[in-house]
């Protein structure tokens, strides 16, 4: 008991000499320096305590698009099954879900990369692909991760102005400013659709002509987080062009549609020869035995998705709906969650509804403070969504 008790006082005493707070401060500027200039990602609220506070069963949590209906069945099944082999390490190779994904997209299981959450997958990307002195091109109101890829890997930013407010696809994507913003030091672009957080998405003509415009040897990653629940006949999957462009690289995620946020799940898509590059860089065993084995199950489990993402297209058509009938602004989304422009009072309204336990995901730090990203829940999560804004909107 008495080696920590002096261990504790250690530190004033050196603050006595003058010695620096090993702060964070003091150990940023030891860092490399894309992490010196990084911001950390903002997770939103505290949930495990706002769970506390409230309860579980009271709280609605509408701020990580997160799938309200949970995975398969079989999914939870296979991870009980799992259990027994707790000990051992997972297949580093991954090679069931492999063989799965490539089935299920028509690819060669060479041609697909797991990843813990396409999180990790998205950061190892600009990692390999990018470094100091390198270009990473995205768009204003892009996904908050392709901002930190850069960062981390220590490239620069390119950041193209999205499409303005009162457009067809208010905030989306310009893909026409985005290829223009390709230059020699340009080594990836990142591209999202649909697009977190503004919703937004663009079809198979537009996403021709901009990768026909793309030089070969710049790399275009595509994330599709949430591809399954997109439906517009104005949408498409860039999966069919994976052969046309080798620079092509697809990401999509076990977290969204298949409900699955807790295992952290993400793969990709891409020519072998990415894959094998990626592999370098990867830990070798990423992903955990019981979360392999689950998203196995739960890509044979069809119909579980098809009903999730029904249900999803149902409740985001009414809750748009009956946000449109409160007189707010709802940007049109092929996702799991809806942007809402709520006006000068958006954090007081935000405020006002985390102490009726409503969560939602503010968007200042995305630029777009005068807007809430509201995750579409269940019917009765919806419900309690809309009988507190009516009490806080008067
Ligand atoms: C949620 C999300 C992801 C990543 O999710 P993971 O849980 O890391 O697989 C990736 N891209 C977008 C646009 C997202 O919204």
């Amino acid at each position: 008991m008495s080696a920590p008790a002096t261990q504790a006082q250690e530190p004033a005493s050196r603050e006595d000499r003058g010695a620096p707070a090993y702060d964070e401060a003091w150990f940023a500027a030891r860092a490399q320096a894309g992490i010196q200039r990084l911001k950390a990602y903002d997770p939103g609220h505290d949930l495990v305590a706002l769970r506390r506070r409230f309860g579980e069963a009271n709280l609605a949590e509408l701020g990580s698009n997160e799938n309200p209906y949970g995975p398969s069945p079989q999914a939870r099944a296979a991870i009980l099954d799992s259990l027994h082999a707790l000990h051992r390490y997972p297949d580093p190779l991954g090679a069931d879900l492999k063989r799965a994904l490539a089935a299920k997209h028509g690819v060669d299981v060479a041609q697909v990369q797991l990843g813990n959450g396409s999180h990790e997958l998205l950061m190892q990307l600009a990692q390999v692909f990018a470094g100091p002195g390198d270009e990473v091109v995205f768009s204003r109101y892009g996904f908050a991760v392709f901002a930190l890829a850069t960062q981390a890997a220590g490239a620069t930013m390119r950041i193209v102005e999205a499409l303005p407010r009162d457009a067809a696809m208010p905030c989306g994507h310009d893909l026409d400013a985005i290829a223009a913003a390709i230059g020699p030091a340009t080594r990836l672009v990142y591209v999202a659709n649909p697009n977190n957080p503004t919703g937004t998405w663009f079809g198979r003509e537009a996403m021709i002509a901009f990768l026909d415009r793309v030089p070969a040897d710049v790399l275009v990653v595509m994330d599709e987080a949430y591809a399954e629940m997109a439906e517009a006949p104005d949408y498409a999957s860039a999966l069919s062009l994976l052969g046309r462009y080798p620079n092509l690289a697809i990401t999509r995620t076990f977290s969204k549609a298949y409900g699955l946020a807790g295992l952290r799940v993400g793969y990709l898509l891409a020519q072998p020869g990415l894959v094998q590059v990626m592999d370098r860089l990867r830990e070798s065993f990423n992903v955990n035995g019981p979360a392999l084995a689950a998203c196995v199950a739960a890509l044979a489990d069809e119909a579980h998705l098809d009903w999730a993402c029904a249900r999803n297209a149902e409740q985001r058509a009414a809750l748009a709906a009956a946000l449109q009938q409160r007189g707010l602004r709802v940007f049109p989304s092929q996702t799991n969650f809806v942007l809402v422009e709520f006006g000068p009072r958006t954090a007081q309204i935000e405020a006002a509804l985390v102490e009726r336990g409503v969560i939602l995901r503010p968007m200042a730090g995305y630029g777009l403070a005068d807007c809430l990203r509201i995750s579409v829940g269940s019917p009765d999560e919806n419900r309690r969504l809309l009988a507190a804004l009516d009490q806080v909107l008067t």
